[in-house]
């Protein structure tokens, strides 16, 4: 029997041990964090990822841990008018056949990791991977399989032992990340319908979470400096509202109503497309294979995709042939979505897209 691995237990790797578990495939997973956590921070499960979670049997639940939006505002983030609306309700799942939700990611990665029966390694921080399936871990152990998969995110070691690509470039814009218990809200914040706010080189994101007794959000501010070197650094509510001036109060108070501890920002780095995604044995799988800035909320969901993709081709062709319509099916959609997403966040800084690469 082919024996599988994947490297990562984030929402791509999990899915993807999920969708070969469906067709009776087993697969070993390696985890570098010595217990399974998840960042303290909302998911948009969008209809494309939704079709997946519902064909893996975790629909329903996704549905009843999940916050169904209705409407989706776009407001002038200094006057807090409503410039547009968008049906993201039931409309929405009735147009597309699945669901459209807001979760917790904590809430969604466990699930996926519940619904699993696939052994989940904990404590292994793959060092190094050869071609050929061979891995060797930091604690000094090995293990060899027919085919490795790489789903071990944006800082993949698989990606940076096997594939070349250019190094990540600073986009110029830093993003935060907040959650705030609702009830620290005035009952109008909280019944404000969720959305997002834009103004010059600002955005803002905010929705609920946890059938709506947390506010999720995300702001993302252009600046020409980062100086820190983490990849999730801790913030504070004053740095935060620094960048904030004239913002609207619904932004403003939401961000004061944060406890600092609950306040993180990390830089955004754009990376190329890869022009390949197997070699010998080994692919790549989620933000090992296509990082992508957040302004289509698109990582986990075309991680999502991936894992439905390769589990179907590694059950119905021999691996080298698996290997190789995966890749055929996926690299020129996430490359088109990757590209797609950075447009958006040049329209964002009020930048000509079309001067891409210029
Ligand atoms: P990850 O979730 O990063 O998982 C990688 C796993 O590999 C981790 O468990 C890690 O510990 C493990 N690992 C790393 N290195 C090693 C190693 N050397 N050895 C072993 N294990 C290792 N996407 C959406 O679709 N919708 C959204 O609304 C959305 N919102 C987002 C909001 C925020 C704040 C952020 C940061 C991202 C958001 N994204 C969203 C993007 C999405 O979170 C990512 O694209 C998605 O989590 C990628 O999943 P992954 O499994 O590929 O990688």
């Amino acid at each position: 029997m082919t024996e599988i691995a994947v490297v990562g237990a984030g929402i791509g790797g999990l899915t993807r041990a999920l969708a070969l578990q469906q067709r009776g495939i087993a697969a070993t997973v390696y985890e570098a964090a010595p217990v399974l956590k998840e960042l303290g921070a909302g998911i948009t499960i969008s209809p494309n990822a939704g079709r997946v979670l519902d064909h893996l049997g975790l629909g329903s639940e996704v549905r009843r841990l999940g916050v169904l939006p209705g409407v989706q505002h776009v407001r002038d983030l200094a006057r807090g008018k409503t410039i547009r609306m968008m049906d993201r309700g039931q409309g929405l799942e009735e147009r597309y056949g699945a669901p459209y939700r807001h979760l917790h990611r904590a809430d969604l990665h466990g699930l996926l990791a519940g619904a699993l029966d696939a052994p989940i390694r904990l404590g292994k921080m793959l060092a190094g991977v050869t071609a050929d399936g061979a891995m060797h871990f930091a604690d000094g152990s090995t293990a060899r399989a027919d085919v490795g998969v790489g789903a071990d995110g944006v800082r993949s070691v698989v990606r940076d032992a096997l594939f070349a690509g250019a190094p990540p470039q600073f986009t110029g814009q830093v993003a935060w990340r907040g959650l705030v218990p609702v009830e620290r809200l005035s009952a109008d914040d909280a019944a404000a319908e969720p959305g997002i706010h834009i103004g010059p080189g600002r955005l803002v994101l905010r929705y609920p979470v946890r059938g709506g007794a947390l506010l999720n959000y995300a702001i993302f501010v252009e600046t020409a400096e980062w100086d820190d070197e983490g990849w999730s650094c801790p913030s504070s509510r004053a740095e935060l509202l620094a960048h904030l001036p004239g913002a609207d109060g619904l932004v403003r108070r939401m961000v004061e109503a944060t406890d600092d501890a609950q306040l993180f920002k990390w830089a955004l780095f754009a990376r190329e497309p890869l022009d390949s995604w197997v070699k010998g044995r080994v692919t790549l799988l989620g933000d090992a294979a296509h990082a992508m800035l957040p302004f289509l909320g698109q990582g986990a969901a075309t991680a999502i995709e991936d894992a439905m993709v390769l589990g179907r081709a590694l059950a119905n062709f021999a691996p080298d042939e698996a290997l190789r319509r995966y890749a055929a099916a996926r690299l020129p959609h996430t490359s088109m979505v990757q590209l797609q997403s950075r447009l958006i966040g040049l329209a964002f800084q009020g930048k000509d897209p079309l001067a891409l690469g210029q």
